[in-house]
């Protein structure tokens, strides 16, 4: 039988201990987070002077060599947010890093702002004339930002202590009608499970404290529910745990995984350029049904 964990209100089967973390399948949370939750104000060190500089120093340059594959993946986002709001209008992107999603957003004609606590992507944002604030999106933020008809979450709900508090400020500072968009790991799923279960690798997406909440498409959208947001779509990023079934273990080799990565670009790349992008919407929605995808992204609606 599973063992057991409780901590301050926090109780559930352990999956997996990692580093002095235990991940549990939260009974009251109803999603898999890492007990004990890390302390806010530590964290807050962490992603303002040391996320982008000591853990993730390549990101920026990786990102600006991907520029084609991040304004196809961003514009055909848009496109779809526009579709579901029936309009453009403004956003704010919430930890909004080096602005890529951002610099799309205003190329398109949307109004867009984003807020970030990293020093450097700041700094990065507003040489190249973006509108950032510097700050952690917290209450005081909240009531000082104004009013928007979207807010994008992609890939920060899984850092955070509190994810329903966030997602609480995100319903503060919309516009009646607006949507939230959340894109999060698709973590514990059936690909990874195998490689752990059947293949004897080690849980690699437990990385305690950066990783603190681990989602998927069901947990996701019971955490929106649960807040009054009403879920509309669902899309989900490549399955890149096909890779290491196919051989190409990236986790330990850094090089192999840009390989690994430009094989995907090159697929969505093809699909756009040759305007098929529907082919790649029809394909990545049946793995999305099926529970794959390495990531899951919802957007949905503020319910009034
Ligand atoms: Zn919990």
């Amino acid at each position: 039988m599973s063992e057991r964990k409780c901590w301050i209100d926090h109780s559930g089967i352990v999956l997996d201990s990692v580093d002095g973390f235990d991940v549990i399948q939260c009974e009251s949370c109803g999603f898999k987070h890492i007990i004990p939750i890390p302390d806010e104000d530590e964290l807050e060190h962490i992603y303002k002077h040391e996320y982008h500089v000591k853990d993730k120093p390549l990101m920026l340059q990786h990102q600006l060599e991907d520029q084609d594959w991040h304004a196809a993946t961003n514009t055909a986002r848009l496109e779809t947010i526009e579709k579901l709001l029936g309009r453009k209008g403004s956003i704010l992107d919430v930890g909004s890093g080096n602005g890529f999603f951002l610099k799309q957003a205003v190329e398109q004609g949307w109004q867009a702002k984003g807020v970030e606590p990293a020093d450097k992507a700041v700094e990065y944002c507003r040489s190249i004339g973006l509108d950032v604030v510097h700050s952690v999106f917290d209450q005081e933020c909240a009531e000082t930002i104004g009013k928007f008809d979207v807010v994008y979450l992609w890939e920060v709900l899984e850092h955070l202590p509190d994810p329903a508090g966030l997602l609480n400020l995100c319903r503060q500072v919309l516009n009646r009608g607006g949507l939230v968009v959340v894109g999060v790991p698709n973590d514990y799923n059936k690909l990874q499970k195998i490689m752990v279960e059947d293949m004897d690798e080690k849980p690699w997406w437990v990385t305690p404290p950066h990783h603190i909440n681990f989602f998927n498409r069901n947990s996701l959208e019971l955490l929106l529910r649960r807040l009054d947001f009403e879920p509309l779509h669902h899309e989900i990023t490549f399955p890149m745990e096909l890779f290491l079934l196919m051989g190409k273990n990236y986790r330990q080799n850094p090089e192999l995984g840009r390989e690994c990565h430009a094989m995907r670009k090159e697929l969505e790349l093809n699909l756009t350029r040759t305007d098929n992008r529907d082919v790649l919407d029809k394909l990545y929605n049946s793995l999305s049904e099926a529970g794959f995808g390495r990531h899951t992204v919802i957007m949905a609606g503020k319910k009034d």
